[in-house]
């Protein structure tokens, strides 16, 4: 499973370990605070991780983009 964190402020994007879930992340290129959120309490974009194996983008909020 791939993670991929998208800066909502400066537009960033990168890959994330799956041991950075449900951590508070600096965007990597402009420094703003992140909340990863715990998979186990996204369950609809876990699922559709798993059945489509793609890309999962995580917002400030916690919000997922499948
Ligand atoms: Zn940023």
């Amino acid at each position: 499973m791939h993670i991929i964190a998208k800066c909502p402020r400066c537009g960033f994007r990168w890959w994330l370990d799956a041991a950075a879930v449900d951590r508070r992340m600096r965007c990597r290129k402009c420094f703003m605070l992140l909340k990863v959120p715990d998979l186990t309490e996204v369950p609809h974009a876990a699922e559709v991780i798993n059945q489509a194996h793609s890309d999962l983008y995580v917002d400030d909020t916690g919000r997922t983009y499948g």
